[in-house]
């Protein structure tokens, strides 16, 4: 390019992941290629950017600037001022400014990934950082677990203090150096440590590792401090180990996680396709749930009677030195006690964790915020996120309906997440889990706290669920107090279900929503599940639904499938003798028997398609006690034969408010357990009689209101089966079909959904 005489200056300030993400010495690249100068600084809306030279040539800085931005930035605004030449000298990275402008903050990104270079350099023994833990760059390692606040600077995250030493001071100061300005710098001379505790002994360093090592060799469980939080790991080739750790965990069944070197091992564990090796592959490294092979090494008590095995790979240096040395996949699971969150404080660790871990790796870098695993599931070749942590949180989803009053939602009981909003996006806690611990609902204070801080956001109006006796509702009411909130907004489970998937693609019209769950209070008091909604913005009204069946014991009717089944079959029959499946307690069953034989007004009536999957597992003998929540309907799925293609027959009746008759199903189900019929036949049948059901539910509703687009959500969807059957026949019949992907379908996604419709209440003046 030839120079022109006119001196140009230009003031730019972009917003967006700006930080943390190297694009600081990206633009003293660009400036310096461009012979441009001036300054570029972090402040607390991202970035800010003096740029002034050849007029030509800050035009094209402009452009650049944004259009070849480094890979995990994401410019959300860009603003470019004229301003007169300054004069500068030369162009340089300056000091954050730290004053909030205009309210906005920058935004955290999530943590990344080790990156190719960095992992080179790890087993590279004549590079200086030869297998240091805390190897990182600016464009990998931990961000947002090491995040107090903004601006994203060293002093403003849990490396504060860790001085750097001579070294690594010239390569951050070093242009050229692709650790110029990285935050995250450190070599073994300057950065954390590792450290192993085994029995009362301590060992560090090197020593650490092979400590660690040896203990998993020898069938050990070892409780590591990995990026949000403590894992616990074990041999997922030995029987014994996970046995072992399945008893001290006291979780029975539920399947793990495995962690394997690369994808070679990769390979000898499960079946995948082109984009689940992506998605393996990815910077965000979440477990994909991929198709186990027959031959697969890793323990059967890994993830009993599952067809899938959740596979990730390493996500931070620690993990691939581990997993070098040992050369087996381990078993990798959130490092918490049974139903309280995943373990991030030290002296916390061995205290909590002893009696579970036979030793700990541990190191002096803290955690600033919880993140657990990311884990995400492909149907056909789309991914969608099961539970959305590690690699995804901090990102927030942009929606214009989030412009509106400044929001926060609570969530549901289980698989809680917050959700604060404002300027239109949301920001979407990671995974805390169950609320039923003291820890538990420390965490998501926590989380309110964390979110609240670094977002600069103040809430207007609070969103919670309709459910009064939810832990999160109850937490509502106090942090509404604590922080002179006076807008309060109860949602309806279902309604948030779908308005989740609806701020995910940014949809303001109405929709039908249909929401097939586990269980969400309705607004009669029932407990619903298998819902036809129609949806629009703060209003739904529900059009349809499945027809009450009772519900003895109430909820503790989900984790005893067999209840649900007694409850299906009074639907049917008046009495219950000689009707008891093999396996159920006699008197247990007697019990309920007599109790279904004359329901009184007290018992809970439900409408959950949850519960009829729990109903029907139990029915064909697969599962009579669930020993975690959604197991009988993971079996079901698991058993059902993909081939059957003749469901049992559904009918809606009734007029403004129809019910979807289950009874038929359940007939249907009987009449061929008599004949004798397979269980895999009959597994593929019932999908077969939901995926119609959801079909009439919509062709009526479609009929009725003129819409034409289906939200398909709620934690029955998890079921790969029959989403993928569901949305390919609502497809075929010309519905436009939205499924939540970024967000869970499951509780996950509530908090999300509860903000969109306390929003629109407002707008819409639906609340004073
Ligand atoms: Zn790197
Ligand atoms: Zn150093
Ligand atoms: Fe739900």
């Amino acid at each position: 390019m030839v120079a022109s005489k006119v001196v140009k200056r230009r003031l730019i300030a972009i917003e967006g992941v700006v930080q943390g993400v190297g694009f600081r010495p990206f633009v003293h690249r660009l400036a310096a290629a461009g012979e441009l100068r001036g300054f570029v600084r972090n402040d607390a809306a991202g970035v800010l950017i003096d740029i002034e030279g050849d007029a030509r040539r800050v035009d094209e800085f402009c452009r650049s600037v944004t259009v070849d931005a480094p890979l995990h930035a994401s410019i959300a605004r860009v603003n470019v001022a004229p301003a007169a030449p300054m004069e500068y000298d030369a162009f340089r990275i300056v000091g954050s400014e730290t004053a909030r402008a205009g309210g906005s903050a920058s935004l955290i990104p999530p943590d990344i990934a080790t990156c190719d270079q960095c992992l080179a350099e790890l087993f590279d023994p004549t590079n200086r950082r030869y297998s240091h833990p805390f190897i990182s760059c600016t464009a990998c390692g931990p961000r947002f677990t090491i995040v107090h606040d903004t601006p994203y600077d060293r002093e403003r995250t849990t490396m504060a203090g860790f001085a750097m030493c001579a070294a690594c001071q010239q390569e951050y100061e070093d242009p050229l150096n692709r650790r110029f300005h990285a935050e995250t710098i450190a070599c073994p001379s300057c950065g954390p440590t590792l450290w192993a505790v085994s029995g009362d002994a301590t060992f560090c360093g090197a020593r650490a590792l092979d400590v660690a090592v040896a203990a998993l060799r020898a069938g050990h469980i070892v409780a590591i401090k990995a990026l949000g939080g403590y894992h616990f790991a074990c041999d997922a080739t030995s029987e014994v180990a996970v046995a072992r750790l399945r008893e001290r965990k006291h979780r029975i069944a539920k399947p793990f996680a495995v962690m394997v070197r690369d994808m070679d091992a990769a390979y000898a564990l499960g079946t995948m396709s082109p984009a689940e090796t992506r998605a393996l592959e990815s910077p965000e490294r979440p477990v994909v749930l991929v198709e186990r092979r027959a031959d697969a090494s890793a323990a059967a008590s890994v993830a009993p009677s599952q067809r899938c095995l959740g596979l990730m790979l390493p996500a931070t240096p620690v993990h691939h030195l581990l997993l070098a040395a040992l050369d087996r996949p381990l078993v990798m699971t959130s490092g918490n006690r049974s139903d309280e969150p995943v373990v991030i404080d030290d002296r916390h660790a061995i205290a909590a964790l002893r009696d579970i871990a036979d030793a700990f790796l541990m190191h002096d870098r803290a955690i600033a915020v919880r993140c657990d695993d990311s884990v995400v599931q492909f149907i056909a070749s789309d991914a969608r996120t099961i539970r959305r942590s590690r690699g995804h949180a901090p990102r927030t989803i942009d929606c214009p309906v989030f412009a509106g009053p400044p929001a926060l939602a609570l969530g549901a009981e289980l698989k809680n997440t917050i959700c604060l909003t404002a300027s239109g996006r949301a920001h979407l806690s990671a995974h805390i889990g169950d609320l039923e611990s003291v820890p538990a609902r420390a965490a998501l204070r926590e989380a309110i706290e964390w979110t609240m801080r670094t977002a600069a956001i103040a809430p207007d109006v609070i969103a919670h669920d309709l459910h009064p006796d939810y832990a999160s509702t109850h937490l509502a009411h106090e942090v509404a107090r604590e922080l002179g909130v006076e807008r309060r907004v109860a949602v309806q489970h279902h309604h948030a279900h779908v308005a989740s998937c609806l701020a995910e693609y940014r949809v303001a019209e109405p929709v039908i929503g249909v929401a097939f769950d586990g269980a969400g209070l309705g607004t009669d008091g029932a407990i619903w599940g298998g819902e036809f909604l129609v949806v629009d913005g703060a209003r739904f009204s529900r059009c349809g639904h499945l027809a009450y069946v009772p519900l003895p014991g109430g909820d503790a009717a989900a984790r005893r499938p067999w209840r649900c089944a007694a409850a299906h079959l009074a639907m049917l029959e008046r009495k219950l003798d000689g009707r008891r499946p093999d396996g159920v307690p006699e008197r247990e069953w007697a019990g309920v028997a007599q109790l279904l034989e004359r329901p009184n007004d007290s018992m809970p009536r439900t409408s959950s398609v949850g519960r009829l999957f729990d109903a029907v597992a139990s029915l064909v003998g697969l599962c009579h006690i669930a020993r975690f929540e959604g197991e009988a309907a993971m079996m079901l799925e698991a058993a059902a034969d993909r081939h059957v293609t003749r469901g049992y027959p559904v009918e809606l009746s009734g007029g403004d408010q129809w019910t979807a008759d289950t009874r038929q199903i359940i007939a249907g189900i009987q009449d061929d357990r008599m004949r004798g019929r397979s269980v895999g036949e009959i597994a593929g049948a019932f999908h077969v009689a939901l995926c119609e059901l959801v079909m009439q539910g919509c062709e009526r509703l479609r009929r009725d209101t003129g819409l034409a687009t289906v939200v398909l959500t709620g934690g029955v969807f998890m079921n790969a089966l029959l989403l993928e059957r569901a949305c390919a026949a609502l497809a075929a019949r010309r519905f436009r079909v939205l499924v939540p992907r970024e967000v869970p379908c499951n509780d996950g996604g509530l908090s999300l959904g509860q903000a969109y419709v306390a929003t629109r209440a407002i707008e819409e003046e639906l609340c004073a």
